[in-house]
This record gives C-alpha cells, structure tokens and sequence, in this order.
C-alpha cells in the first residue's frame, strides 16, 4: 500500500511521522473519512471544504491549497488501485516540543491512506442494528464544537466502549441538556408519523455529510425533515430510526436500550433511503433490486 505524506507517496513501512508530532502527542490536527465508490471519489470537495474549515477553526494553516489537495488524494487512489474504498485524510499540527503551544510547530503534515473499508457485517444492514444509550455525554458544543472534526476522539472512543461493553457496536450520544447529540461516529434520524428528525449542530452533531445527503434525498421524496432536540423518550416510541455516516452510509437501528423500534426489523423509510443513498453513490441501483 502507497501511503501519501507531505509531498511523497511512500511504501506502508516508511510512512512515518514524529514522537514528538502533535498530532500524536495531543490529538491535535483534523481529518476526514471519504468513500471511494465505483471509481469515484464521493463528495471530495464537500469533504475538503469541511477539513478546511475545521482546520481554520484550530489555526491550523494546510500547507497546500484545497485543489492541490484534491489532486493529491486522486493520485492516492490511483496509486493504490482503489476502485471502493475508504479515504483517511490527515492534518496533524505537525512536529513541536513537549509542551502544548502550536505556534512551536513549524510544518502541519498531511497524510493520506486510501484502503477497503466494511464497517459492519452485511447482516446488520439486512435486519439492523441495536445500540444503547453510552454513558458517556457528548462533549459540550461550546467547548469543543462538534464541527471540528479533530483528531482527538476520546469522547467518542469512550461512547464505543460504552457500546461494547453491553455487547452492541453503537452508542447514541447524549448532551450536557439530556438531548440526542449523535452516534459515536454516525449521525442519529428517527421517523415517526412519516416525518424525520435529526438533531441540529448545535444540539453536538457534526454536520455529517452523510446526513445532508440523506436530509436532500428524503425532501425530494416528499418526506417532511426537522432538525430538532430529540429526548430519550422519543428515541423509545418511534417508528423507525436510522444512522448516517460515510463510512456506516445508511443504516437501521432495530432496539434502542432493549426497546425494540417498530417491529424489529429496518422500517421501509429507512429501506427506501438506504437504496436511494446507494444510487446516488454509485450513480446505479443496487444489484439485488
Ligand atoms: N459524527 C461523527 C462523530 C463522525 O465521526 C462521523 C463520521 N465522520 C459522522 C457523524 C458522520 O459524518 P459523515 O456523514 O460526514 O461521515
């Protein structure tokens, strides 16, 4: 495997950066999740526009324009062959001293790994997932906002363990008022009375990229979207609900802390959703429909 880093592509084994770089010291730099589908690299600039921003929000200047960047993820891929796949893009702050001041690190570095991805086993899209609620609560929206999407996932890595822990591989999220904030690494809808809801950003969701494409979808197909608090309880009585991510797409969660969500199976909004995902993803329909 070719591994992209600061300007050179570089065999697996010498794709190296610092002990003393930031990025592993702190968690401090940011990154995106990208699909390779049919060739095609899925919502590149959305994807881009996004680690831009969250870097500009962190004072972290990318060393290279957005088009060189783009230009560079393509030539990763092409490298490597991927025809579908999973992209890891990489800003670390760069290498510093053992102290926390940024300014100290002269150079950010940008790093690209482009590889297969299967994130859950075929039969969790069949007949669902089930998640529990993590004990963990989602990190304040105004101390580090959830549209930052940094290197530094401990919150999130807790809710997994949370998730493990009770033999499940998702934990919803929950904020500092009690509220819905997202999945561990996943945006959260439910369905109820055929209309959906999502929690807002402000309520501690990244503006998942996913999720817009699915808010987009369901307008088109006339299903009414809020964006809206969502509490424990609705979680328990909806009809049907869903997680959206680049590397999860779209998929059904079938209980929720041990109460089962509509009659236990993925609902058919989530079904339709799911399939109109994959079309727009791969600009065909899915082989088995
Ligand atoms: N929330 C978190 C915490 C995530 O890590 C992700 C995945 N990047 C998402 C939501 C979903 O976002 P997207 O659809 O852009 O992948």
């Amino acid at each position: 495997m070719k591994i992209w880093i600061d300007g050179q592509l570089l065999d697996e084994a010498q794709a190296k950066v610092s002990v003393f770089d930031h990025g592993l010291l702190y968690g401090d730099g940011v990154f995106e999740g990208i699909r390779v589908y049919s060739g095609r690299i899925f919502e590149l600039r959305a994807h881009l526009v996004r680690l831009y921003e969250s870097a500009k929000a962190i004072r972290l200047d990318i060393p290279m324009t957005l088009e060189e960047l783009s230009e560079v993820t393509e030539k990763t891929v092409n490298a490597n062959e991927i025809s579908d796949g999973y992209i890891r893009l990489i800003v670390t702050r760069g290498v510093g001293t053992l102290g926390l001041d940024p300014f100290l690190c002269k150079k950010p570095s940008v790093i690209i790994i482009a590889d297969k991805i299967q994130l859950y086993p075929e039969e969790f899209y069949e007949k669902g997932m089930k998640v529990i609620s993590s004990a963990t609560m989602r990190i304040h929206p105004m101390s580090l906002p959830p549209q930052i999407k940094s290197l530094n996932y401990l919150n999130n890595i807790c809710a997994t363990m949370d998730a493990i822990e009770h033999g499940v591989q998702e934990a919803l999220m929950f904020n500092h008022l009690g509220y819905l904030a997202e999945a561990s690494g996943d945006n959260v809808f439910v369905v109820k009375n055929g209309i959906l809801y999502t929690p807002p950003t402000e309520a501690g969701a990244l503006n998942g990229i996913t999720r817009s494409i699915v808010i987009e979808l369901a307008k088109q197909q006339g299903l009414p979207v809020i964006e809206k608090d969502i509490a424990r309880f609705e979680l328990y009585v909806c009809d049907e609900c869903f997680l959206t991510g680049t590397a999860a797409e779209v998929i059904g969660v079938v209980e929720i802390d041990g109460r089962v969500v509509g009659n236990g199976k993925p609902g058919p909004i989530t079904a339709k959703l799911r399939k109109l995902f994959y079309e727009y993803a791969h600009g065909r329909k899915p082989e088995n429909s």
